[in-house]
């Protein structure tokens, strides 16, 4: 049953040596970007089981919210057209209904690929996960198989577990971008005891800490919180300098978002001799160049230096 998808989901991504810091610290980067340009890293691994779980039900669509320039939304969209899933997309602003030009390139992409979109205000996208809004998508769509925001629930901590292989047990650094925190704990889940995995966070938050210790028993852990730049989505120059120095020297692209702020910690971390002499970092690539575009759209409109590496 889980090998319907072929050989996609247990494809073989390389990890490239980066470079090494003061003190012998070498960095590597796992390679999950190069698992499918639009089921980016991450999404894709998180969608693996949550789709063998929909066939086993013989549901055919597959139904999920998001934000405007969502990682996720696009997964789903992609996926639902390469493994013949129907995909509705509830997306967080109303005011898109009637503005398609104002869809963001995750959006377009997604409606090109057979999403359907609906929109929904703010205050009914608070109350997404309650009864009597499911109630309410039951009533206009009929059965489907709901995957939650962000695509993270108990089938996508078993995907994620499935990013880290034998080999990388000589790692003593398994570094992660987080948003819900679900790749985390996947990687957490396939971790050996030596390990320590970092999770820098994408967002401001002091909730996600608790949900991290509700999605493991591990302890082999910290999360970073001081490269959010911000919070969500939110840049500045220097992270952009960064993310398009890191292109030009190693030829691989990094998401403003998630990677780029990771990547930007680590070296930080690195340079400040945060990591003891002689450790070996893997870094995951989660993906998330989707996303690009439409940061670069947002950077183009306040004539700020645009990312590159797309
Ligand atoms: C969604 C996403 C993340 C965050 O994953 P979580 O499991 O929600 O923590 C990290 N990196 C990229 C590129 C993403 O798209």
């Amino acid at each position: 049953m889980e090998d319907f998808f072929g050989s996609d989901f247990s494809k073989k991504v390389p990890s490239e040596f980066i470079q090494k810091f003061p003190g012998n610290v070498e960095l590597w980067l796992k390679r999950e970007d190069l698992l499918h340009p639009r089921i980016s890293g991450n999404k894709f691994r998180k969608l693996k089981y949550n789709l063998s779980e929909a066939r086993k039900k013989s549901l055919s669509k597959l139904l999920t919210f998001g934000g405007a320039h969502s990682n996720h939304i696009a997964a789903v969209a992609a996926a639902g057209k390469k493994f013949d899933f129907k995909t509705i997309g509830i997306i967080r602003g109303e005011e898109l209904a009637e503005n398609p030009e104002k869809w963001s390139p995750s959006l377009r992409y997604a409606s090109e690929s057979g999403m359907k979109l609906e929109f929904i205000s703010r205050e009914e996208y608070r109350v997404k996960d309650s009864v009597a809004y499911r109630e309410k998508l039951k009533q206009g769509f009929g059965d489907f198989y709901l995957i939650p925001e962000g695509g993270t629930n108990e089938f996508a901590i078993r995907g994620c577990a499935e990013i880290l292989t034998k080999t990388d047990s000589e790692f003593d650094y398994i570094c992660t971008s987080v948003g819900t925190g679900g790749t985390m704990a996947g990687i957490l889940h396939a971790s050996e005891e030596h390990q320590q995995i970092l999770g820098f966070s994408a967002l401001k938050s002091d909730y996600l800490l608790e949900e991290i210790q509700k999605m493991t028993g591990k302890t082999n852990w910290e999360l970073i919180l001081n490269y959010h730049f911000g919070g969500y989505a939110k840049v500045n120059a220097d992270l952009i300098d960064f993310i398009n120095n890191f292109y030009r020297m190693y030829q691989i692209a990094l998401d403003p978002v998630y990677t780029g702020k990771m990547l930007f910690g680590i070296f930080e971390l690195a340079t400040q001799q945060f990591f003891p002499e002689n450790s070996r970092i893997l870094a995951i690539h989660t993906g998330g160049i989707q996303g690009i575009e439409g940061m670069n759209e947002f950077l183009r409109k306040k004539n700020w230096p645009q990312i590159i590496g797309v």
